[in-house]
Formats: structure tokens, C-alpha cells, sequence
């Protein structure tokens, strides 16, 4: 799509205006760098970056490859076999300029064709642009790109074919726009925030630590911090900052509690969940926090509910990580069993927690099925004045859990599961029947508020006409009669 003068405009005045940062070129050298593979053989390890050998490594996953971290060089890259004969890395990197009352974000990529062996090839452009104006917040213009971006039905890839170009053209659907997600070239930062409301906000500082991240989470467009990141930024918490952008839900930091204990947090690199472990409960343990900070969010009512102190049910329930669920379900039951929650043999069981589990559960459905029972029986004796009948059928309330039971095998269908729901007064069932063979199921009556609605035979199919107006006659002359 064409771009507005006045934008095509501003596009000229940039691009006579405005240079390459003075440090464009060693930035971009450090992404080729990075690019470079580590060869492994079966000598060992080869560092294509600084032509040195090394042996044993650890090898880390991320986003699909396998890097190692070079002794010598100390860089971490991806690690191939010698068997690869081409492999292709790309990088895409950012810009920010703020030219008269515009952000603008310049797109580069960089991509770097590998062939087996040592030989490495990089192309790089300028591809894309997005024009912020600047108020209060970023405001997106326009995104463009220019002659380096092939556009198809399939999509948009970049052919590298000029350094530089300046034809642009607006990009037509924003839902295909280019995102907010890259590198972040950090060296005019501070120049470019200075006099914004962002002057203070650290990005430069973020950008050196962090390798790709969303602008929009730092600046907090979406407002879904709580917290300034820049004070994260500040004490060099960048990873803990970074997981919290990351994040899309609304998060809230007790900013004295990690005042006072920045230290610890700092020490041990805290990400977000595990901070806001380590927040709720107070424990300077780096083991628990590591190891139960990703299910922070399943126990820490139950945990504060029943004041369970978590170093001791981790020390006395062997491997409560792993029984975690079977712990808490097992607490949930002890609570509705009406145990005394503050008995500590109940809350720290000295036995297998699986097998205590079962037990307290087996308890547990005795436990339910006799409430049940007795609500429905309570239930009976309430609207057992319906029972009704003609010279041929007979209907009357279910009396028992059993009953209902009997009901639905004989039926072949699921009453089974309305004995809750008759206990907790959501509907009432009753049973139609031939008064010739009372014990034999007919149809399955259900009633809300004093009205039928449903009725089933055998295999859910429909009522016959003699049998429906029966139905209609009970509901008409008892059932409304009471309501
Ligand atoms: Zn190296």
C-alpha cells in the first residue's frame, strides 16, 4: 500500500538526516560472532569464533538448538556435528531513533549461511520501520517496509538485496505486522529516551543483558505491571525484569519485601515465580524456592490456609515435590472429613502420603455416600405426599442412593450420577411405574421446581402417549397444587 505524503515525507528527511549509530558496525560484527558454530567431532569440540579445541561441555536447549558456552571465548553458540554440511542463523535487530516528535524502531536482519567447513557468509539490511509518535505513550503510525521484503500470499520473507533502500511502503493489515519482539541495538538508548517519560528507564541497560524481548512489556504499554521494571533494571535484576515482561498477567511486588532482601534475590537470580515464592513465604532456601516455585499457584492457599510450614513438610513428607498433589488432595479430604486441621499428625502424616491419600479417600467416599443417603431420605420424607396413582401406573419419590443405583442399571442410563444433585436440592427424581410390577423401571421422572423436565425409558427413548398424559394429570393435580 502507498505510503501518505507526509509520511513519505518524514521517510526522506530520516534518511538524509539521520546516520547509522557510531557503533552499528561492532554491534553487527558481535552478531556475526554469534552466528559462528562450535564443530563437534570425534576429537572433541572445535570454536569456530576463536579457532581453539576443547573437550567435555555441557550442552543447553533453547529455542530448539543446542548451544555450548566456549571456555576460551566464552560465548555461548549453537554446536553442530561435522556431519552438517549448511546451516543458516538469523538474527533480527532494532533501532530506536527518536526523530522530530517520532520513535521510530529501524528493522534490520542479519542472517549468516554456514558451509561445512569454516566457511561462513552474512548478509544483512534494513528492512522494515515502525513510526511511533510519541505523547504520553507510543502510538503506532504506520509500519513499512521497503524493497528487502518480498510480500506473497504465503507470506513476507527478506532478500537481503540492498543495504539500504528507501522505497517504503505501508504495510496493509496490522495483524501482519512485524512485531515487538527483538534485539535491541543499546548504545543510543539513553540519547533517544532522554526528555521522554522513559528518560530513566534503564532499557539501555536491559538491552546489553537480555537478548530479545518485547518493548511493549518494558514500557509497560498495556499497563500490566505493577511494578516499574526500571527499578528491576536498576539493581540489575534483569532476569527477574525479564520474566516479568514476559509475562501477561497482572503481578504485584511488595516493593519494601524485595528492598530488604534485594540481596538474596540478586544472589541466586531470581525469576518471577521464584521471587513471588520467595515473597509469600519468607524462606531464605534456595532448594525449596527452585523447587516448588512452579506450583506456587496450586498450593499457597491451601498452605496458608492451614499454616503448613512448608520446610517441615518437605523434610518429614519424603519427596513432597513429587506428591505434591497426592499432599494436598489428602489435606483437602482431611478438611472435609471434619478432621481437626490443627492436629499436627494430621497436617504431617508419618506415613507414605500416597497410601495415606487412598486411605483418608476410601474414608472420604463412605463418608460422602452416607451424607448423600441421608439427604435424600430427608428429601423422601418431605415429598413423599406425591405418590400418585391410576388403575395402571404408580409414581413415587426415590428413597435411597441404592434405589437410584438400581434404577439407572436397569435403565441404561446415567440417574447414577443425580444423587448429588437431589442431596444438594437441585432436582427431584422419581419412578414411574406399572403398579402390576412396582419393582421393574419404567420411566425416570426428573422435577425442578414442581415441573417435569425430563422423562426417560429404557435407553433414553421417548413416553408413550398414555404414559405422558399420566405425567401431565400428576403434574397438574399435585405437583401444582403446591407451588
Ligand atoms: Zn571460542
Amino acid at each position: 500500500m502507498y505510503l501518505k505524503k507526509a509520511l513519505k515525507n518524514l521517510m526522506a528527511e530520516f534518511d538524509n538526516e539521520v546516520k547509522l549509530p557510531s557503533k552499528f558496525y561492532q554491534y553487527l560484527e558481535d552478531i556475526k560472532k554469534s552466528h559462528k558454530l562450535v564443530i563437534k567431532s570425534k576429537d572433541g569440540y572445535f570454536c569456530e569464533n576463536c579457532d581453539k579445541r576443547f573437550t567435555k561441555q555441557k550442552v543447553y536447549e533453547k529455542y530448539g538448538a543446542k548451544f555450548v558456552k566456549c571456555p576460551y571465548c566464552k560465548k555461548w553458540l549453537i554446536t553442530k556435528t561435522n556431519r552438517k554440511k549448511h546451516f543458516s542463523q538469523t538474527d533480527n535487530f532494532c533501532i530506536i531513533e527518536n526523530f522530530k516528535g517520532y520513535i521510530i524502531f529501524r528493522l534490520f536482519s542479519v542472517r549468516t549461511f554456514y558451509t561445512f567447513p569454516h566457511c561462513y557468509d552474512t548478509d544483512y539490511c534494513e528492512y522494515g520501520r515502525q513510526i511511533y509518535k510519541y505523547t504520553n505513550t507510543l502510538e503506532l503510525i504506520e509500519e513499512v517496509y521497503n524493497e528487502n521484503v518480498n510480500s506473497t500470499l504465503n507470506g513476507r520473507y527478506i532478500t537481503y538485496q540492498y543495504f539500504m533502500n528507501s522505497n517504503w511502503k505501508a504495510i496493509y493489515n496490522r495483524y501482519y505486522g512485524f512485531g515487538d519482539e527483538f534485539k535491541l541495538y543499546p548504545y543510543n538508548l539513553k540519547k533517544v529516551f532522554k526528555n521522554t517519560k522513559w528518560q530513566y528507564c534503564q532499557i539501555w541497560n536491559f538491552a546489553k543483558h537480555i537478548d530479545i524481548f518485547g518493548y511493549f512489556g518494558y514500557f509497560n504499554i498495556n499497563g500490566y505491571l505493577s511494578i516499574d521494571v526500571e527499578l528491576l533494571v536498576k539493581n540489575k535484576l534483569y532476569i527477574m525484569a525479564n520474566s516479568l515482561i514476559n509475562n501477561y498477567f497482572i503481578i504485584k511486588i511488595d516493593n519494601k519485601f524485595l528492598y530488604k532482601n534485594i540481596k538474596f534475590v540478586k544472589k541466586h537470580h531470581l525469576d518471577i515465580d521464584e521471587y513471588l515464592f520467595f515473597e509469600k513465604f519468607k524462606i531464605e532456601n534456595i532448594r525449596l524456592i527452585r523447587n516448588y516455585a512452579q506450583y506456587l499457584n496450586n498450593f499457597t492457599k491451601t498452605f496458608f490456609d492451614l499454616k503448613i510450614d512448608l520446610e517441615k513438610a518437605d523434610r518429614e513428607i519424603l519427596n513432597i515435590k513429587n506428591n505434591l498433589i497426592d499432599y494436598l488432595d489428602y489435606l483437602e479430604i482431611c478438611k472435609s472429613l471434619e478432621y481437626n486441621m490443627k492436629d499436627k499428625r494430621i497436617l504431617y502424616p508419618h506415613k507414605d502420603i500416597v497410601e495415606e491419600h487412598d486411605r483418608v479417600n476410601d474414608l472420604f467416599i463412605v463418608y460422602q455416600n452416607k451424607k448423600i443417603n441421608k439427604s435424600i431420605k430427608n428429601r423422601y420424607l418431605q415429598i413423599k405426599n406425591n405418590i400418585y396413582k391410576n388403575k395402571k401406573y404408580i409414581i413415587f419419590p426415590v428413597k435411597s442412593q441404592s434405589q437410584l443405583i438400581n434404577e439407572s442399571s436397569q435403565q441404561n442410563n446415567c440417574v447414577k450420577t443425580y444423587a448429588e444433585r437431589i442431596a444438594n436440592g437441585v432436582c427431584d427424581i422419581y419412578f414411574m411405574r406399572l403398579l402390576s410390577e412396582p419393582k421393574k423401571s419404567l420411566v425416570t421422572v426428573e422435577v425442578r421446581n414442581n415441573k417435569v423436565v425430563q422423562q426417560r425409558t429404557k435407553f433414553n427413548e421417548a413416553t408413550t402417549k398414555e404414559q405422558q398424559k399420566f405425567l401431565e394429570l400428576w403434574e397438574r393435580k399435585i405437583l401444582n397444587m403446591k407451588g
